[in-house]
């Protein structure tokens, strides 16, 4: 059935810059692959030389400069591997014009790209840009602004690794873990809050306003008596109702909430900022910007591994995360032709930029407008899965079992963007308030 070639130029111009031998054979294998599905058209060829011209440059950029992470987290194999992966599924997405065509009976696929979790009982520690670290190891990816002032930590992974974790700070500065912020209540960013948190001490609080505040209440309720002796939990006040509600242990429950959308600290010389972003993966999702560093830590807003977890029974919306990610878009600043520029720590996986959020961002708005046209259409959730709607993605994404597939993911788009079913009949009368 195949007939022709891609552009035989671009071919040639990617054979003198792809890495020789089998990795440099299979990456024009894919690239040749991804043009025959799409048809061979004129446009299927525009886009292998855009993507060819891309690569290639890519490719010899990095060859003469190298990132900083590559040698550590982002390996070079994984940068090209994801670009790589990147450019599949936009070859894609292009080719099949982007709203299109549903494929019923598609298999499921999963994700080929490289996984960036070690997974290897320790704690692994890259350093993110001046004094912004990251922690990989224990479930989400667990970030350390360290300085003279004390450790400023985003989320605390899963609880598994605590003592590791505390240890690998500790290694960072002398000065005792000051506060500790969580980007989400899931279990996998809050896990190891109390045992973090014990190991810390707030010295800014003992002989404050709070600690006499603390030490009277404490004395009549037997709360709060501790004041300092422990780092201080900043989160969005709704992570704190939501663990509440969950009746997680009152030492893992951030008591320094916030209700506006934006929280700020200058610490260790720098600005850093917490913005709320309202019901995008939960109710309860943060992102905080190191503004000195330029590093912003997405959260699960952002991840590299899988399609977004969408928790619907929490609050999460796929509106309120596309706006979550344009607003994160609104902050970045990139580098033309390289790595610089704001960096985004997602909640679980590699270091990225502005372009790799770009395209995250691009798939969900794809993937919300393919399944919002078959609503319209008046599709059934079972039409819409069954339509495969992801099919162009799952490559890169993709995930049949465990905590959160492809399937899931789907459904959570659909059940947000679902008109509210009408009242079946008129609402009774509201009983009377009770005091
Ligand atoms: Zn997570």
């Amino acid at each position: 059935m195949m007939a022709g070639r891609p552009p035989r130029l671009a071919e040639w111009l990617l054979r003198r810059l792809l890495p020789p031998g089998v990795r440099g054979e299979s990456i024009l294998g894919d690239l040749v692959e991804d043009w025959r599905d799409a048809g061979e058209t004129t446009a299927a060829s525009l886009t292998y030389w855009r993507h060819a011209l891309s690569l290639a440059a890519r490719y010899a950029l990095r060859r003469e400069r190298p990132h900083p992470l590559d040698s550590v987290h982002r390996s070079e194999r994984m940068f090209l591997d994801n670009f790589r992966a990147d450019l599949r599924y936009a070859i894609r997405s292009y080719a099949n014009n982007a709203l299109l065509q549903p494929s019923p009976g598609r298999a499921n696929e999963v994700s080929r790209a490289a996984s960036p979790e070690p997974k290897d009982g320790d704690i692994h520690t890259f350093k993110v840009r001046d004094n912004v670290f990251m922690l990989v190891g224990d479930g989400a990816n667990i970030v350390v602004q360290a300085g003279d002032q004390g450790a400023f930590v985003i989320d605390t992974g899963a609880g598994k690794l605590t003592d590791k974790i505390v240890a690998a700070i500790q290694r960072l500065t002398p000065k005792p873990i000051q506060f500790i912020a969580n980007t989400s209540f899931h279990a996998d960013h809050v896990g190891g809050n109390a045992r973090m948190a014990e190991a810390g001490a707030d010295l800014s609080l003992p002989g404050s306003f709070f600690a006499n505040v603390g030490g009277s209440l404490g004395a009549v309720t037997g709360l709060i008596t501790r004041v300092g002796e422990n780092a201080t939990m900043i989160a969005h006040n709704n992570v704190m109702v939501r663990l509440q509600g969950a009746n997680a242990p009152a030492a893992s429950i951030p008591s320094d909430t916030f209700l506006e959308d934006r929280r700020r600290k200058f610490y260790n010389g720098e600005s850093v900022e917490m913005f709320y972003m309202p019901n995008a993966v939960t109710d309860g999702d943060s992102i905080v910007h190191f503004r000195r560093a330029d590093v912003i830590v997405a959260g699960d807003l952002f991840t590299t591994t899988q399609y977004p977890f969408i928790d619907v029974k929490n609050g999460g919306t796929v509106q309120g995360l596309i706006r979550a990610l344009n607003d994160i878009l609104k902050r970045t600043v990139f580098e033309h032709e390289e790595d610089g520029g704001t960096l985004v720590i997602p909640g679980h996986g590699y270091v990225s930029n502005e372009h790799e959020v770009l395209e995250y961002r691009d798939m969900v708005v794809i993937v919300r407008d393919r399944v919002q046209a078959m609503l319209n259409g008046g599709a059934t959730l079972a039409q819409v899965k069954a339509a495969r709607l992801t099919a162009d993605y799952d490559t890169r994404y993709g995930v049949n079992s465990g905590q959160w597939t492809t399937e899931m993911f789907v459904e959570a788009v659909y059940q947000t963007l679902k008109p509210a079913a009408a009242p079946a009949a008129p609402a009774k009368p509201a009983p009377a308030q009770r005091k």
